[in-house]
């Protein structure tokens, strides 16, 4: 039996078949391939990917939807239907038995945790290697940003440090019901072997990266100003032959890496 559609958790349901088939011929799932999906609702793509896949954890927080899941999967010896948040899944407990870096993780999730719910993933990037998702178009297009456009910020640094990510297809407002207010696109994100950079202290990289963006009129040397000394500041662009009034939407990961890396070294006293 359907219930009304919780707002409060982002409930927007996949109802046009056309999109459906497109989602799963763009995760060309494989028969040994192990599948998380992410907030299953009526199990829309759960079904269509447990055809493909070797086995599919469909997980989802609504215990209605869950019932729902259960009972409408009942035969699929290859679902396991969960009622669990995603942010606080333990992707090492519940997949101890496969293959190190081998699950493949599809979502058409809620827009107010894209970011959380990549960031949790990110803590299992040995484990995941690809992630397939539905996200608001313009949080698609922060994701894949590039050094001296506009949507370019910390975050695009985050996921391009971690991965490799790609729009793969828009998706209409109106495939969904009920409709939400803005496009969406269907993206996959590709996890890197290694991360894009080498970073001697990843914490200090990214805290680094997140105070520079954090006023993105300003230039870098301002925003940094009480992050990172002036003397290394000069050192750094000296070295990279940046310009010093360089502002944070121009520096690409490997110059955010390089400063980082400077940072460290001289907090260690290693020059
Ligand atoms: N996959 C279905 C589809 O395509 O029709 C449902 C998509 S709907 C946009 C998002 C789903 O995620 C909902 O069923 C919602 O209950 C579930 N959800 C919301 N927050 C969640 C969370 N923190 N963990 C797991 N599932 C969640």
């Amino acid at each position: 039996m359907r219930t009304k559609p919780k707002k409060s958790l982002g409930q927007n349901f996949l109802f046009d078949k056309n999109v459906q088939n497109k989602i799963l011929r763009a995760c060309a799932l494989r028969s040994s391939d192990t599948v998380l999906e992410i907030g299953a609702g009526y199990g829309a793509l759960t079904g269509l990917i447990s055809q493909e896949a070797q086995r599919v954890a469909a997980l989802e927080i609504d215990s209605d939807l869950c019932a729902y899941l259960r009972e409408h999967f009942a035969a699929f010896s290859n679902i396991s239907v969960i009622h669990q948040d995603i942010l606080k899944f333990d992707l090492r407990k519940h997949f101890s038995d496969t293959a190190s870096s081998d699950i493949t993780v599809i979502g058409n999730i809620p827009y107010y945790i894209t970011s959380p719910i990549i960031e949790h993933l990110f803590e299992f990037r040995d484990m995941v290697k690809v992630m397939y998702l539905t996200v608001q178009k313009e949080f698609a297009e922060r994701i894949i940003a590039v050094p001296g456009s506009k949507t370019y910020g910390s975050f695009s640094c985050f996921v391009q440090y971690h991965a490799v990510p790609k729009i793969l297809f828009l998706i209409k407002k109106n495939s969904f019901k009920p409709a939400p207010k803005v496009d969406s696109c269907f993206i996959r994100i590709a996890l890197r072997p290694r991360p894009a950079v080498e970073a001697k202290n990843e914490a200090s990289l990214f805290t680094i990266i997140r105070k520079a963006f954090n006023q993105r009129r300003k230039t870098l040397r301002n925003s940094l100003s009480g992050v990172v000394p002036e003397k290394k500041l000069s050192e750094f662009f000296i070295s990279r032959a940046l310009d010093a009034d360089i502002r944070p939407e121009d520096m690409a990961l490997e110059d955010f890496a390089a400063l980082a890396n400077m940072y460290e070294q001289a907090l260690k006293g290693e020059k």
